[in-house]
């Protein structure tokens, strides 16, 4: 997700996020052959989201943050590979003030327009050619707000920090390709003060006295990731750890939290489990979530390896497994098999949750087929009329890309049969593991692996504007 808590029926009464965050859309240029490259990557919705011109392999992040202060000091080593002969070209970085940048050790003349950086290289880049640009921050780091709909990005709290948001989120503490078309390894390595917990995403390789009070954590992502999905969360937390078929699990959870909550979070391996029965092998090398006490955030979100929840989807003791099923079901639609633009999010948000579904069937509530039946004949005629195949900004994190969006899926489950179904499911994740997809690609996918023409199916679930005929069994 980002899972709202209304999204989840066992919370309904809470409050409502989705995420839609207004912008001011920057013109995209056309990449010429030899020229700066474009302020966006290309998407429809976010238009100066990412940057055209280059392919980032790897981020080096070094970040120090100060929870009494406020201030972040970071320095970002980012490998990346010309994919057009560059003049010039932007990464995304939100408030922060640069210092210095440098491309290969030469001085990068960074300049600053609106929430791109601009750099400029001593001489082209030419098409092919790899290069590490550096760039030294800090400051005070901004949120993006949204009046309607919350708060996304670097958030301090009153003893620490949690990075959370989707789509925008990731320039609000480090220079990126802000874009999941764009994924990459990372190192983090976190700097904060004794005495506090830190967590980001993947496997934890080291941690070490920093001096002067201070202690450095490292963490290793050696499956390429989409930007959203890079978190740091400081703060007192309870530490869960442990393995799971040998991958490292760890968790945290608010200190101040009940102690009720652990026992869930700790169900993470046998949910991951669960999942891996319907989708396939978990694509990652580490596990865990985390348990925020921020009341700023009323969502969850799919954070590679490690999901962040909201606090409020435990309280009152509640079973709140099937958000984290919802989360955990992102680790391979979201998180390992990424959108190629927003416009695809049903591919992430119709697949978790239908994942709620199969999970809340495995737990012995309401069966998959019920659950449909349910959603189907209760779902309002704005809905109807709402395609999740071709959402607008507004509706991104809507009704209709998560429960229309599983209802596609269902659909699609009884049209081709279950042998078919869990085929064209288990092939997107594995064909395009810790890559991109679209829509289109799904449907050919489908075709293909059921056998059936499915133009019309599709047509009439993903893009149509009246209710569908209820699918016969
Ligand atoms: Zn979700």
């Amino acid at each position: 997700m980002r899972v709202g808590l209304v999204a989840v029926v066992t919370v309904a009464a809470l409050v409502v996020s989705g995420c839609t965050h207004t912008q001011t859309p920057v013109p995209t240029p056309s990449t010429v052959s030899l020229g700066p490259g474009a302020d966006g990557i290309g998407d429809s919705l976010y238009p100066s989201a990412g940057n055209g011109g280059y392919d980032v392999g790897n981020y080096d992040l070094d970040v120090r943050y100060d929870p009494a202060s406020k201030v972040l000091t970071g320095t970002a080593v980012i490998s990346a590979t010309a994919t057009a002969n560059l003049t010039a070209f932007d990464l995304d970085l939100h408030g922060l003030t640069v210092a210095s940048a440098t491309i290969d050790g030469a001085d990068a003349k960074p300049s600053r327009h609106a929430d791109e950086l601009v750099l400029t290289p001593a001489s082209r880049l030419p098409i092919g050619r790899q290069f590490h640009v550096t760039v030294k921050y800090s400051g005070v780091p901004v949120p993006y707000t949204d009046p309607s709909m919350g708060i996304d990005g670097f958030l301090a709290t009153p003893d620490g920090a949690t990075a959370i948001g989707e789509p925008e989120v990731a320039a609000s503490w480090y220079p990126v390709n802000d874009h999941p078309r764009d994924k990459a390894t990372y190192t983090i390595k976190i700097t904060a003060p004794d005495g506090l917990q830190v967590f980001s995403n993947g496997v934890r390789t080291g941690s070490e006295p920093a001096g002067g009070g201070l202690s450095t954590t490292t963490w290793s992502v050696t499956s390429p990731m989409a930007s959203y999905l890079a978190t740091m969360v400081i703060g007192h937390y309870r530490v869960l750890e442990g393995t799971a078929d040998g991958k490292p699990v760890l968790s945290g959870i608010d200190a101040r939290l009940p102690a009720t909550i652990d026992a869930q979070i700790r169900r993470t391996p046998e949910i991951v489990g669960y999942l891996a029965t319907q989708f396939g092998p978990y694509p990652f090398d580490a596990m865990g979530g985390i348990v925020i006490d921020d009341d700023r955030v009323h969502f969850a979100l799919e954070n590679q390896t490690r999901p962040i929840y909201s606090n409020a989807f435990f309280r009152g003791g509640g079973d709140a497994t099937v958000v984290i099923a919802h989360e955990l079901a992102h680790q391979w639609y979201g998180d390992s098999v990424s959108v190629n633009s927003w416009v695809d999010i049903w591919l992430n948000e119709g697949f978790a949750t239908y994942a709620e579904w199969l999970w809340t069937a495995h737990q012995g509530g309401p069966t998959v087929e019920a659950t449909f039946d349910d959603t189907y004949d209760n779902t309002s005629a704005a809905v109807w009329q709402s395609p999740p195949g071709n959402p607008s900004k507004r509706e991104l994190f809507g009704y209709s890309v998560y429960y229309r969006g599983a209802m596609t899926l269902e659909a699609l489950r009884i049209k081709v049969g279950d042998d078919a179904f869990f085929r064209i499911i288990q092939d997107w994740a594995k064909q395009r593991a810790f890559g991109n997809g679209d829509t289109q690609q799904f449907i050919t996918l489908a075709e293909h692996d059921s056998g059936q023409q499915l133009d019309a199916f599709f047509h009439t679930w993903l893009f149509g504007t009246t209710k569908p005929l209820r699918p016969t069994r």
